[in-house]
């Protein structure tokens, strides 16, 4: 899964290097197909069915959602402006195993409190990797990332969850960034060794709700404020977390 998630990150130092004020999002989609392409790489979204009968299937290997868009948006000839935000989710998978990560970036220079939605985002999503290996159930890392959000007045989108993750980019268990009594009764999983999930917090700037676009899937914040989207693949090993979709270590190499 390492093999995979370090392509996946490659393909996030791509998206880094290419995201500037005057490109399209489907621009970049383009050079991170090609990308996955040169490694044999399998695009993972590319091609997924729509969750309601009829309705077309992912087109693209990003999702690219701006600004106000939240998650699952469809790259595009839409152009990327000074001050836009763009959050690009991508998975691939490599030798029968996938790895998902997403990175919300800024495009030139963004406003102050849209910088703060962004850092608090990846700040829950470290977070939760660190209570990954202090905590026993996922119910508590989630009461605690929810909480860690609302104390900086943002809020925690609940109409979509992380997921665990492995020879397919979805699997079991659900994995929300909230907690519910309902949820510890029923449906709380426990942090063992072996246990590889994505964990993807979504946060709003103003309200958590969300509306789905005419396009059948980007998804946008109902009030036009924009949001943010950190994900990573993580793995539970005797010796802690390991971030599956993070930068190589001891001379590691992408090829
Ligand atoms: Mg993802
Ligand atoms: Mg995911």
């Amino acid at each position: 899964m390492r093999r995979a998630g370090l392509v996946v990150w490659g393909a996030h130092q791509l998206a880094r290097s290419l995201v500037r004020p005057g490109i399209t999002t489907q621009e970049i989609d383009e050079k991170i197909d090609a990308f996955y392409q040169e490694r044999d790489a399998i695009p993972l979204f590319r091609g997924v069915p729509h969750p309601s009968p009829g309705k077309p299937a992912f087109p693209a290997v990003c999702c690219m959602s701006v600004n106000d868009e939240v998650v699952h948006g469809i790259p595009s000839s839409r152009v990327l402006n000074e001050g836009d935000v763009v959050s690009i989710d991508t998975g691939a998978r490599v030798g029968g195993w996938c790895g998902d990560s997403a990175v919300t970036y800024p495009v030139g220079r963004i406003a102050d409190d849209v910088q703060r939605l962004l850092d608090c985002t990846s700040g829950v999503l470290q977070l939760a990797i660190e209570l990954m290996g202090k905590r026993s159930r996922w119910s508590d890392v989630a009461t605690e990332m929810a909480s860690y959000v609302r104390d900086q007045g943002f809020s925690v989108v609940e109409n979509f969850v992380g997921h665990g993750i492995g020879r397919n980019m979805h699997e079991d268990p659900q994995v929300p960034n909230f907690s519910t009594p309902q949820y510890r009764r029923n449906h709380d999983f426990s942090l063992e060794p072996g246990l590889v999930i994505a964990v993807e917090p979504m946060v709003n700037m103003g309200s958590k709700k969300v509306r789905g676009l005419a396009d059948y899937w980007t998804q946008s914040t109902v009030d036009g404020k924009p949001s943010a989207h950190f994900e990573h693949t993580i793995a539970i090993t005797e010796s802690g977390p390991v971030v599956l979709t993070g930068a190589p270590v001891d001379g590691e190499s992408l090829e």
